[in-house]
């Protein structure tokens, strides 16, 4: 027996038509590469999009064709993720940062038909054009190319019509070992994935909200941003350029109300301020994830009166999965235990079940003291990677996530490191990211790594990889002494090693497989 409601499917194009008949004047501005601003609203979005979905169709492009973007965040960015999607195709966003052979990999693997681009990366296309076998159409984004496009057409255009399950965008993890995979993500699981975004206990946005996305579109769709703010009517405004000075101008002229990065980009923001910039004065709330937030960096924003919304996800979990929501008994809470909560990765929303296991799959207490392997299962996460021939969760539909994380009698969630870059001592596991996050508390270390090195008595022991903040001498017993009053004393790293630079991954994070490969035959002088 089926029910009595209606068919409604939840296709990303409902998000765009309730924005332009609801909030239709809601402003989309653009800050360009350039210094050049330009101003349309929901209204003229939901045109313009239409009108590259007819300029799509005119190219001979059918639905599920992947259409490829090389781009930073702007209107024309946004008006070819809607044009795309509405006539059926899916989006590629491709991150420019990637490496020439995981740019050819992705692409080809995508099969993608068209290639969208800003002309700062004309010398990727250059290069890669030869290598890329299934792109068709080339079309810059920033020059008159795609406006002739769009003043082509009528925008008299109905959206295509098909399942909530069809596809709309696919986005590769950046990777840190093999080949990228591809996630597919689904209308229904991006709309679903829009709605908890907008809800009070995740970010709270509203048509009185100005969304300022710092984190690039080719990052985990912006975070979902781009399809939570025309469902809450909020305003958009975009930078082409990741520039502090810029971004703190932007968010002070257009009353930005929220802002979401990662760690570094709040980093530039302080010290931005630092030189003599002033605090957006409509900012109310940040997010910030990707990598943990660091408790200073929280405090400072708690300490502003500026909300931090610590939130954790991936690319396999479209990407928002936990994010900080207050507790009820939050107003009573002492500062420093405030931040103990804020610092974790947040509390876990309807739509998102979470456990932990230890290394036989055995699920783990929500103790706050064990910590295992972070599993996670929900409508908006992966089921199978696009193009394999397996899934990718098990026969209960857990996803393992490769982080390890405790998860509080309280609700939250704390990560406490990758499963592969957890030091294995002695069979327990030692933290890498609490090592280097204490570490980089020392005055004269600018960035730390922590891997574990092989030891004949206790398996790995961990070795610490440091860079010197310019001009510091600091030594290894300044930040043994350092590390001794916060981490357990069978924690401390058997040795410190001093480096010019670490490897980092297109995205930002550190690459340790590079470093253990590095150190792979280190001696530890005590072992
Ligand atoms: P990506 O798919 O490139 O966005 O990377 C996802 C990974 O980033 C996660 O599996 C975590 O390891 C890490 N990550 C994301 N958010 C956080 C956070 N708030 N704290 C710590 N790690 C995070």
């Amino acid at each position: 027996m089926l029910g009595g409601m209606q068919d409604f499917e939840l296709r990303v194009p409902r998000l765009l038509d309730h924005a332009a008949r609801e909030h239709a004047t809601r402003r989309i501005v653009t800050r360009w590469a350039d210094g050049r601003e330009t101003r349309t609203d929901w209204a003229g979005i939901a045109r313009d999009a239409r009108r590259f979905a007819q300029a799509l169709e005119g190219l001979g492009i059918a639905p599920g064709d992947r259409i490829a973007t090389l781009a930073m965040n702007h209107t024309n960015h946004l008006i070819a993720w809607y044009g795309t999607i509405g006539m059926g195709g899916v989006v590629h966003t491709i991150n420019p940062r990637l490496f020439d052979d995981q740019l050819e990999y992705i692409a080809n693997h995508a099969g993608d038909r068209v290639l969208l681009y800003d002309k700062t990366f004309q010398p990727i296309v250059d290069r890669l054009k030869p290598r890329w076998t299934s792109i068709e159409h080339f079309i810059a984004f920033d020059d008159a190319g795609f406006e002739a496009l769009l003043d082509a057409e009528s925008g008299d255009y109905a959206w295509r019509e098909g399942s909530e399950r069809d596809p709309c965008m696919l986005c590769y993890t950046s990777g840190t070992t093999g080949n990228p995979k591809g996630v597919l993500y689904e209308h229904r699981s991006t709309v679903l994935h829009a709605m908890n975004a907008t809800q009070p206990w995740v970010l709270g946005l509203s048509s009185r909200d100005t969304i300022l996305p710092i984190v690039p579109m080719f990052h985990a769709a912006a975070w979902g941003l781009p399809f939570a703010a025309p469902l809450a009517g909020a305003a958009l405004v975009f930078s082409q350029t990741n520039d502090a000075a810029v971004l703190c101008d932007l968010m002070t002229a257009e009353n930005v109300t929220l802002g979401s990065g990662v760690p570094t980009v709040w980093l530039a923001f302080f010290q931005h301020i630092d030189a003599g910039g002033t605090v957006p004065p409509a900012l109310k709330q940040i997010t910030v994830g990707g990598s943990a937030a660091p408790r200073a960096m929280l405090a400072r924003f708690l300490d502003l009166g500026i909300k931090p919304t610590h939130l954790w996800g991936m690319t396999e979990t479209s990407p928002v999965a936990t994010a900080f929501a207050p507790r009820p008994d939050w107003d009573e809470m002492h500062r420093d235990a405030q931040l103990d909560v804020i610092c974790r990765q947040g509390a876990i929303p309807f739509g998102i079940e979470l456990r932990i296991v230890d290394d036989d799959g055995r699920e783990l207490p929500r103790d706050g003291s064990v910590s295992g392997r972070l599993q996670v299962r929900g409508p908006w996460i992966v089921k199978r990677y696009f193009g394999a021939d397996a899934d990718a969760v098990d026969a209960d539909s857990w996803f393992d996530t490769g982080d390890v994380a405790l998860l509080h009698p309280d609700g939250t969630m704390q990560i406490t490191d990758r499963a592969k870059d957890v030091i294995k001592s002695g069979g327990e596991w030692i933290s890498s990211v609490d090592l280097e996050n204490a570490a980089v508390g020392c005055p004269g270390v600018a960035e730390a790594a922590a891997i574990g090195v092989a030891h004949p008595r206790w398996d790995e022991r961990p070795l610490l990889v440091v860079v010197r903040k310019p001009g510091s001498d600091v030594t290894a017993d300044a930040i043994l002494g350092h590390l001794s009053g916060h981490v357990a004393k069978w924690w401390l790293p058997d040795e410190i090693v001093f480096v010019e630079e670490l490897p980092h991954t297109a995205t930002g994070k550190l690459l340790k497989t590079v470093l253990r490969e590095r150190f792979k035959d280190y001696r530890l002088h005590a072992a």
